[in-house]
């Protein structure tokens, strides 16, 4: 287990950010953290990465207590804040070095530098000021920053916020680059970030947790029905479909083509099949009907 929240609550004087939040990520995965502003996700983050201590409640990174272990902590974990605070008039390579003196890795520290360049592809810009790098490949310096101590976990705080759309892919595709080595939770309240990068999403509302699933499930979250798309050849009606064992409703789309509800816990198409074969129409296509994650994501989080 690489990241262990228990019951975590966070009060900020009176307001209550975070409210007895548990979730587990195992080694390998990575995990997108995914909220309305304001639901308490970077709070989290500061916490995981010991920026921030709880109100109450325990988390552990690799086995060490945040609070009790925090050096530990701090060896294992490399973290790119929200708003990614670079030294502007420093150099690319100065400012690594700087970090690297931070992390103690001594005689490491060119060696770590070269690859952290060429990982986060900041070849060419290596000699820049940071101030004179766009915002992209500030966040390239700063996920070289978070990684140039090898950490096994990675917490990421809107690593894309604020990218142009061809910045936005490529930290995305170096994120699931990494993530093939590391364990990375990172945030975020773009649904087709998830979609585009990681295994798991854990939605947060309000400083509670109120989805914790794979992708797949997501995709699949009213667990009440399954919607099956079906086109058949010729006309059909609603009472005959309804007639079909696990066929919840029906909806005529157009023409012959229907979105059928049926039950959660059974693949109904083999009965949608055999129901076209004995009225001596063709199926000419029959799919289940996936929800989108922004569809989910709003149902989840609506009442804001
Ligand atoms: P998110 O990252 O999901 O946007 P945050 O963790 O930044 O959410 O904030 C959660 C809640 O805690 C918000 O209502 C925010 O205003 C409040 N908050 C965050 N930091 C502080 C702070 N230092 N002092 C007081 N309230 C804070």
């Amino acid at each position: 287990m690489s990241i262990n929240v228990n019951n975590i609550t966070k009060v900020y004087v009176r307001q209550k950010a975070l409210d007895d939040v548990s979730f587990k990520i195992d080694a390998g995965e990575i995990v997108g953290l995914v909220g309305p502003n304001g639901a308490g996700k970077s709070t989290m983050m500061k916490i995981i990465t010991c920026y921030l201590p709880q109100t109450s409640g325990q988390v552990s990174v690799c086995g060490f207590d945040v609070v009790e272990q925090s050096i530990e902590v701090r060896k294992k974990v490399g973290y790119l804040p929200e708003h990614n605070p670079l030294y502007l008039d420093m150099y690319v390579v100065e400012y690594l070095e700087f970090i690297a003196g931070i992390h103690k890795l001594g005689k490491k520290t060119n060696e770590r530098i070269a690859e952290m360049i060429e990982v986060t592809g900041l070849e060419i810009e290596r000699k820049k000021k940071i101030g004179a790098l766009s915002k992209g490949y500030r966040q390239r310096v700063g996920l070289a920053q978070a990684l140039i101590h090898n950490p096994e976990v990675l917490i990421l705080d809107e690593p894309t916020s604020g990218l142009d759309p061809n910045q936005i892919v490529e930290i995305r595709n170096l994120i699931k680059k990494i993530g093939k080595e590391k364990t990375i939770l990172f945030s975020t309240h773009i649904m087709q970030e998830v979609e585009a990068v990681c295994d798991k999403v854990i939605v947060i509302d309000k400083g509670k947790i109120v989805a914790n699933k794979t992708k797949v499930e997501m995709h699949q979250f009213d667990k009440n029905c399954i919607m099956v798309s079906v086109e058949f050849d010729s006309k059909v009606n609603k009472g005959m479909l309804k007639e079909i064992p696990g066929v919840l409703d029906a909806a005529c789309v157009k023409d012959n083509l229907w979105n059928i509800k049926t039950i959660p816990d059974k693949d109904v198409r083999p009965e949608i099949f055999k129901f076209a074969v004995k009225q001596n129409i063709t199926v000419l296509s029959m799919n289940i009907e996936e929800q989108s994650l922004e569809e989910t994501f709003y149902q989840l989080t609506k009442n804001n």
